[in-house]
């Protein structure tokens, strides 16, 4: 059997047991897991079968990309729709980039680690050629407003508090952010926003990585 195939399978098996047993029913999501090849996206001396299992693979510099089963959880709550516009905060691998986009999302994706950034773009344009993507390096703890609004917004990433302004960054009519929030105990965050009013809903307890806040540069001042 060629990679490529056994590949499929493992992907098959990962998308039935770890994500539509786990009670992942939206098919657009399980779709586009079955159309994403994660090894893509992990460094190559990790193993097929790593690949696929339903935990958190190293990347480099520290950064991991998140478990399958979190990643279309996360999803699920967005309730994003193909032609929506999408904020991703950590890049990361690219991979959850890539599922947007074969998703038929337009996202915005930003990444503070330069290297990271770079070796992702090129992972998700090799598998997703042609997708409506703008790759950002830069700090996204506060979102990236040239681009705002967004129908929604998702961080792979976790602050230890909710950041300032993100939800104004969300589309007004059921723009909606799903987040990670905590330092070591960690819960997953829902926030719709209906105009001036927003709808925070918590859930899964999760371990992320942390949302990384830059110290601002201090301007020099002139003598
Ligand atoms: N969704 C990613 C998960 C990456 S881990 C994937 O599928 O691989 C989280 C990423 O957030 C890391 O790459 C990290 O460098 C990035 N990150 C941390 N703090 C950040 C910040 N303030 N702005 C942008 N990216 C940040």
């Amino acid at each position: 059997m060629n990679s490529e195939t056994s590949a499929a399978i493992l992907r098959m098996r990962m998308v039935n047991r770890d994500l539509a047993d786990a009670g992942i029913t939206d098919e657009r999501i399980l779709n586009a897991f079955l159309k994403i090849p994660r090894e893509d996206f992990v460094p190559s001396r990790t193993s097929l079968s790593s690949a696929y299992g339903n935990h958190p693979l190293p990347i480099g510099f520290g950064q991991t990309v998140s478990q399958p089963y979190i990643v279309a959880f996360m999803l699920q709550m967005l309730e994003c729709e193909p032609g929506n516009k999408v904020l991703e905060i950590g890049t990361g691998s690219g991979y959850q980039t890539a599922i947007l986009a074969s998703m038929g999302m337009k996202v915005v994706t930003i990444e503070l680690l330069p290297d990271l950034a770079e070796r992702a773009k090129k992972a998700v344009l090799a598998i997703v050629p042609g997708a409506d993507i703008s790759f950002i390096v830069a700090d996204g703890y506060n979102g990236w407003t040239p681009a705002a609004p967004y129908d929604c917004i998702i961080v792979s990433a976790a602050p230890p508090r909710m950041p300032d302004g993100l939800e104004n960054q969300l589309n007004p009519s059921e723009g909606r952010l799903v987040l990670p929030v905590g330092e070591w105990h960690q819960r997953l965050v829902s926030i719709t926003r209906h105009g001036d009013d927003l709808d925070l809903r918590e859930s899964l307890p999760v371990r992320f990585v942390p949302l990384v806040k830059p110290p601002r540069r201090i301007e020099k001042e002139k003598s």
